[in-house]
């Protein structure tokens, strides 16, 4: 099966759309797998979920999908976050409210777990550093767990007899074949957020039988969901940011 692997969509259609574009051109793809925080930070809550669903998908709860249903305390956000969490609320149609609640914090696929933050809590940790990843690992009985959260792609890798964990960076484009005697944490980066210094937004397809992973960034025109971000008074901050992928 080759799966769309994509996260943090965070309501900024026109990096979705450019996504599904930018994957259509590289390998057809059976299902979706979406790993929480589709709506957040971003103009288009309501569309990016609409097409969401028009797609073969699972998808997870990420932090900011709880904020706009009120299962977190907003107050735990920095307030801009907080404003636009707010905002979502007021916009999102009811079904779409519906299908944010819907969505589950954990969901084992064979020998994949997928989880939005990590396999420890699902809904808040950051794995930003090796020692994370490595506690992280106990936490999971699967070969790989996929999961997004930091908008930075990435792969950390357990040597099942060293029990040793390593930190790699996907380069955009180049297949990644996962090794048998490893497990693996898998980060596809963020779709509508990047934060790794490149404004692309990025993705992963992944086929399971040959099990190679590969990260792809996607050009899109952020200047039209800043201008819409613009037009519904969100903070300045949170507008710039995507020029800049941080
Ligand atoms: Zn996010």
């Amino acid at each position: 099966m080759r799966v769309l692997v994509i996260s943090d969509i965070h309501a900024n259609l026109a990096a979705f759309e450019a996504v599904l574009k930018d994957a259509q051109t590289r390998a057809a793809y059976d299902m979706v797998w979406c790993l929480g925080d589709v709506v957040g930070y971003g103009p288009d809550p309501n569309e990016c979920i609409d097409l969401l669903l028009t797609l073969p998908h699972v998808c997870l709860s990420g932090n900011h999908d709880w904020a706009v249903l009120e299962k977190l305390d907003i107050q735990t956000f920095h307030a801009q976050a907080a404003h636009i969490a707010r905002w979502t609320r007021e916009v999102l149609r009811p079904r779409n409210l519906i299908f944010l609640q819907a969505r589950p914090e954990k969901l084992a696929h064979g020998e994949y777990l997928l989880v939005h933050a990590s396999p420890r809590e699902p809904i808040w940790e950051y794995i930003t550093d090796t020692t994370i990843a490595e506690e992280n690992f106990e936490f999971f009985d699967e070969t790989f767990c996929l999961c997004g959260h930091t908008h930075v792609p990435a792969i950390f890798v357990r040597d099942d007899k060293t029990g040793h964990v390593r930190l790699s960076l996907p380069a955009p484009g180049v297949a990644v074949k996962l090794k048998a005697d490893a497990r693996y944490i898998i980060n596809p980066g963020g779709v509508g957020q990047p934060r790794d210094g490149d404004p692309r937004a990025a993705y992963a397809i992944l086929d399971t039988e040959t099990r190679i992973f590969t990260v792809y960034r996607a050009e899109y025109d952020y200047q039209a969901t800043q201008n819409k971000m613009r037009e519904a008074g969100f903070p300045q901050r949170m507008i710039d940011r995507l020029a800049f992928g941080r």
